[in-house]
This record gives C-alpha cells, sequence and structure tokens, in this order.
C-alpha cells in the first residue's frame, strides 16, 4: 500500500523504501562476506521479519536455508514485557548450524535477548543478529544485534513487517503512527 493510503494515520515517514533498498544491499554485501565458506540458516521471527527476510534473503549472493519461529512477548499495546512464548518452534534441528536472526525491530531487547538464548542452549554452531531497525534510548537489556539497518528514535513505527492491530505491515516504507491512532 502506498502512502496515500495511510497518510491521515500517521505523523511521518522514518525511513524511506529507497533507504531500505538501499540498506538491504549493503547488510547483504557484509553477511555474504562474514559467512564466505559457511553454511547460513536465516531464522526469521514471525510476523514482522516477513519483509526483511523476504528481501535480505534475495539480496544474498548465496545458498541460504530459511525457518520461521513465532513468539508472542506478553504485553498491551504498544510495550513489550519480556515474557515470551514459543507460538511456532524451528521445522529443523539446528545443532551446529550457524543461525543468523532476521528481526524487524529491537526496541527494549526483551524479545530477541531471550530468543538469542534459547538457540544457543540448543547448541548451535553460531548464533547473530540482523535488525532492520533499532531503537536504542530504549533498550532496558544489552542484546548484541550484529547487523542494524537503522537507529531510530523510541516512537511507535509501523510499515515493512511493523504493525499495529496487525496492520500496516504491508506498508513499503517505515513510519511513526500517529498518536491518536493508539491514545
Ligand atoms: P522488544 O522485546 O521490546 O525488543 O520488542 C519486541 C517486539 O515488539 C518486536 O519484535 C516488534 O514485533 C514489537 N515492537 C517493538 N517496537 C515496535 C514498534 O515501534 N512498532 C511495531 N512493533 C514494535
Ligand atoms: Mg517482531
Amino acid at each position: 500500500m502506498d502512502l496515500a493510503g495511510v497518510e491521515k494515520d500517521i505523523e511521518r515517514v522514518i525511513v524511506t523504501e529507497d533507504q531500505l533498498q538501499a540498506k538491504i544491499i549493503e547488510l547483504a554485501a557484509r553477511v555474504d562476506k562474514d559467512y564466505e565458506g559457511k553454511d547460513l540458516l536465516l531464522i526469521g521471527v514471525l510476523k514482522g521479519a516477513v519483509m526483511a527476510m523476504a528481501d535480505i534473503s534475495r539480496a544474498l549472493q548465496r545458498h541460504v536455508e530459511m525457518d520461521w519461529m513465532a513468539v508472542s512477548s506478553y504485553g498491551s499495546g504498544t510495550k513489550s514485557s519480556g515474557v515470551v512464548r514459543i507460538l511456532k518452534d524451528l521445522d529443523r534441528d539446528i545443532t551446529g548450524r550457524n543461525v543468523l536472526i532476521v528481526e524487524d525491530i529491537v526496541d527494549s531487547g526483551l524479545t530477541l535477548s531471550w530468543l538469542k538464548a534459547n538457540l544457543e542452549s540448543r547448541g548451535v554452531g553460531s548464533v547473530e543478529i540482523l535488525s532492520i531497525l533499532r531503537k536504542p534510548d530504549a533498550a532496558k537489556v544489552k542484546v548484541d544485534v550484529k547487523y542494524v539497518g537503522f537507529e531510530i528514535p523510541p516512537d511507535f513505527v509501523v510499515g515493512y513487517g511493523l504493525d499495529f492491530d496487525e496492520k500496516y505491515r504491508n506498508l513499503p516504507f517505515i513510519a511513526v503512527l500517529a498518536k491518536h491512532m493508539y491514545s
């Protein structure tokens, strides 16, 4: 969906479609280089990472496997709590694999630090994180994100996989949701 369809719902666009696509190419080039000669399994976190996974995987100039997890961090409205529940687990065993978690956003970092520890406990070869966005001001726990697309302010954003009440995921850009939409 284009900007015209959501103009009343958003405050401003903070990352354009062009900026996103340029960043994807840049991140994919780094991943290609870092994993040269190694196996690579991308693990996408449903549902927010769907767009990032589709774009990153196609920008990589190598074979990759993809798997998906769905987790829910209990919390209400626009805040996450850090209590995580697995809604869908991986299809395959990941023992010895080089895993790259693909995420839409690191906010408090609670979800990702839990997920990283969970995957590490399964005897993986390595686990790194790629996230399109990071809100540095909001970091409650220190989580090491190797590949970050954009550092953004601690506003609630939508688009490119990120939702509010399951909507706006299909915007090709990232925008700050207007306050009147949720307060
Ligand atoms: P965290 O545990 O606080 O790092 O964030 C967990 C999840 O909350 C993310 O993976 C997103 O799905 C969601 N989230 C955090 N910030 C935003 C936002 O600004 N817009 C939409 N979803 C968000
Ligand atoms: Mg998410």
